[in-house]
């Protein structure tokens, strides 16, 4: 295929939705939802009124607890590194990852492409050890970063500043109440190490967007029993990445050796089986 996935920076989608959003982008402070809309209190002091309100609004989102809605949470601890480098090798558009077990277990580097020779790295970390990589001397965070990366991409110059994310996995009770969906983050926070939480937000507006667009003619889109059509066509697709990903985590998490080989070997199997490979090619594509 002409591209397996497509890899987008983060400032930049932040910037082309902020310039959509505008003028209206402010910090919400209260919901109110009674039986005809729902209102939302603006910083400020503006007011929006809605007959359905999605919260989109990430991780600790102000939506999900004005609805009342519970979350379960689980800290992974872990810290994921973040910064950008400047590689001596071209990088191909290829995206990097290396996992790894033992005295190190669930430790995950990745090197993903940015344009010319430049990757941006996300190396997740027990917080304790992330605390020290971030605090580093970047030349000091670069060397280790190759030594890491067995110098698949030669030397490396830090380019931008070293931030460390706290890693935490979430799942909301609910995704929607009566006038109100959740979506992305306010819903699900997964573990980076797959690279797939964003995408599994993109699912989630794709599906509430469709079940809104093909609502019979007259029905309320923010009837609950209308949203738990979407609340129902997310739970599979989310549980089975959340699964996937913390499974992942905890098998490379695993001290024990033979559980390392077993998993080793169960991995270059996958490698080895095309029809295999393809199913999860396509899952990683949807
Ligand atoms: C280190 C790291 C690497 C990652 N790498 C990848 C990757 O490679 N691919 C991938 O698909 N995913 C990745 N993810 C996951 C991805 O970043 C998240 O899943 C995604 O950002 C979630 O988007 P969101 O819009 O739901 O929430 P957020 O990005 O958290 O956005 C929420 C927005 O709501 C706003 N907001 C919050 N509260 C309010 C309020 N009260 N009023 C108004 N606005 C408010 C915030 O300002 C923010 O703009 C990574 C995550 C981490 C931590």
């Amino acid at each position: 295929m002409p591209e397996l996935a497509w890899i987008v920076e983060d400032s930049e989608l932040q910037r082309a939705l902020a310039s959509g959003l505008e003028p209206m982008a402010a910090r919400c402070e209260r919901l109110q939802t009674d039986e005809r809309s729902s209102r939302l209190f603006l910083e400020g002091g503006a007011t929006l009124e809605a007959r359905l309100v999605v919260g989109a609004d990430g991780a600790n989102s102000f939506v999900r607890r004005a609805a009342g809605i519970a979350a379960a949470e689980r800290d992974y601890g872990q810290s994921a590194v973040v910064a950008n480098f400047r590689c001596e090798k071209p990088h191909r558009n290829t995206a990097y990852q290396w996992f790894r077990g033992g005295l190190q277990g669930g430790a995950v580097l990745a090197l993903l492409p940015l344009p010319g020779e430049h990757v941006s790295m996300v190396w997740s970390l027990p917080t304790r050890e992330a605390e020290r990589l971030r605090a580093a001397p970047g030349a000091a965070i670069a060397q280790e970063v190759e030594r890491a990366s067995k110098a698949a991409l030669g030397a490396l110059t830090l380019v931008s500043e070293a931030r460390s994310i706290a890693l935490r996995r979430l799942r909301a009770g609910r995704l929607v109440a009566p006038r109100l969906a959740l979506a992305g983050d306010a819903a699900h926070v997964i573990h980076p190490l797959a690279g797939q939480g964003l995408n599994l937000g993109l699912q989630d507006a794709r599906v509430l967007a469709e079940v809104v667009n093909q609502r019979e003619p007259g029905r309320d889109p923010g009837d609950e029993r209308l949203l738990r059509r979407y609340e129902r066509q997310r739970a599979e697709p989310i549980l089975a990445m959340d699964a996937v990903v913390s499974g992942l985590f905890a098998l490379y998490g695993v001290k024990s050796s033979w559980i390392g080989h077993l998993r080793n070997a169960g991995l270059n199997l996958t490698d080895r089986l095309p029809v295999l490979k393809n199913i999860l090619v396509r899952q990683a594509m949807s």
